[in-house]
């Protein structure tokens, strides 16, 4: 179950009602039906370790043949999106980890179970 957080609605600043609104249904927020605040949804997943799967380019000096995939990196991150951004900003400049030449296009987050 997802757990929701109150917040002061943005609308109305958590009156509940605006004033300029005053002629459509006695100026009630229509953000948060006079209530003065919402309920949102708080998404604290938790970090989980992604393997970072890549394609290795090259055979030269590389543990794994053309073509086959490799894990580059193991990241922990909140979603597969996250783990690639930050890997991504790691390979930046070098492209060789540990004898793997790999093409960071084919870079997948997959979750480490
Ligand atoms: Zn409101």
């Amino acid at each position: 179950m997802p757990k929701t957080k109150k917040i002061t609605c943005t609308k109305c600043f958590g009156k509940g009602h605006i004033r300029a609104f005053s002629h459509v249904q006695g100026g009630v927020c229509f953000s948060c039906a006079g209530a003065g605040y919402r309920m949102v949804s708080v998404s604290h997943k938790p970090s989980i370790l992604f393997a970072i799967e890549v394609t290795c380019v090259s055979s030269d000096g590389c543990s794994l043949e053309p073509g086959q995939r490799g894990v580059a990196y193991n990241i922990k991150a909140r979603t597969a999106a996250e783990a690639l951004r930050k890997a991504k900003g790691k390979w930046l400049g070098a492209r060789c980890y540990p004898n793997l030449w790999f093409d960071p296009a084919s870079a997948e987050a997959v979750p480490s179970t």
